[in-house]
């Protein structure tokens, strides 16, 4: 754990456990490599905002964070339950693709979440992952990163971070969902490859270290999920001061295939799209990939 990054450890597990194989326990057991909790609680409760304990689990390596913290939601886990990996064996992001997760290069981490909201907002949950995420990537040196709809990070025309969000729905109700962030830190983050299209922060200039990068993403998720609840205006304001997409002109594959000019985000986060007829299209993000006409952003 680096100094003062933000997290006071609060108890020290044994390290058995490593293998993030889902079996945690949610209580804060045995197997838990550390549990630290967020400080600055008393701060937030002056400022009025609601106030997350967040419970952080550290595993050396796992398959994926999100298997992993879905099995620990299923058995009840708390809102705020949280997994880190140092490496994932079977990252994914949407779709089933894969996310490259090797080890020591990025920060792999899931947050279990349980928002009182309908379920039809749900799909609000990775936008908020989305603005938290790339707030705290901003404040740890590069500004200028953006939002590339609907749920990827992007700095200087790359992507550095991916979300893949799973809501479980029970009784027309939602459940919990649980929000997972792979985020590329140091070159070795992401395969050859994807060097078109991905980057790293380290590339970029800005050196972060990975933890005080999560205690500010589980800050600023605090304020997102408490805005999402207060009706989401603030998160989509949010969302669309900082989308990459809107103005490009966009190729929408996987479900219908569409090419237009991204004009707006509308109230449940779909993206409105102009085709050259002048027709506005809303694009659920569900099960497509919208890329720029001139490259990938
Ligand atoms: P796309 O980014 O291809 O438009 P998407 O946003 O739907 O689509 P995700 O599900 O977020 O994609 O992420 C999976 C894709 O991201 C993979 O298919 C691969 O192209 C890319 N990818 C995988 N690992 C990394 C990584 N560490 N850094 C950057 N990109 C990655």
């Amino acid at each position: 754990m680096g100094k003062g990054n933000g997290f006071r450890r609060n108890r020290g597990g044994s390290g058995a456990g490593e293998s993030g194989d889902g079996r945690h326990d949610t209580r804060g057991g045995q197997d838990a490599k550390f549990v630290i909790y967020c400080p600055g609680t008393g701060e937030m409760a002056r400022e009025g905002k609601r106030i997350m304990q967040w419970d952080v689990r550290f595993v050396k390596t796992t398959g994926s964070t999100n298997e992993d913290v879905t099995r620990a939601g299923m058995r009840g886990a708390p809102a705020g339950f949280t997994l880190v990996a140092d490496q994932q064996t079977a990252g994914r992001g949407r779709m089933d693709r894969k996310w490259f997760s090797p080890p020591d290069t990025g920060l792999y981490v899931s947050v279990l979440v349980r928002p009182e909201i309908p379920a039809g907002r749900a799909g609000m949950l990775s936008f908020c992952a989305a603005v938290a995420m790339r707030a705290a990537v901003a404040e740890a040196g590069l500004p200028e990163t953006g939002i590339k709809w609907p749920n990827d990070l992007v700095a200087g025309g790359k992507k550095i971070c991916g979300i893949l969000s799973n809501c479980q729905i029970r009784e027309k109700k939602l459940d919990f969902a649980v929000l997972g962030l792979g985020v590329n830190l140091r070159p070795g983050s992401y395969p050859p490859e994807l060097a078109d299209r991905a980057g790293c922060l380290a590339e970029m200039g800005a050196e972060v270290d990975r933890e005080h990068l999560l205690y500010q993403f589980l800050r600023h998720l605090d304020t997102a999920l408490s805005a999402l609840e207060a009706g989401g205006a603030e998160v989509l304001r949010g969302l669309k001061s900082h989308c990459v997409t809107l103005g490009s002109e966009v190729l929408v594959s996987g479900g219908t295939a569409l090419k237009g000019v991204a004009r707006d985000i509308g109230k449940n986060g779909e993206l409105i799209v102009e085709t050259a007829e002048g027709t506005l299209v809303p694009v659920l993000a569900g099960d497509v990939s919208v890329r720029g006409v001139m490259g990938y952003v």
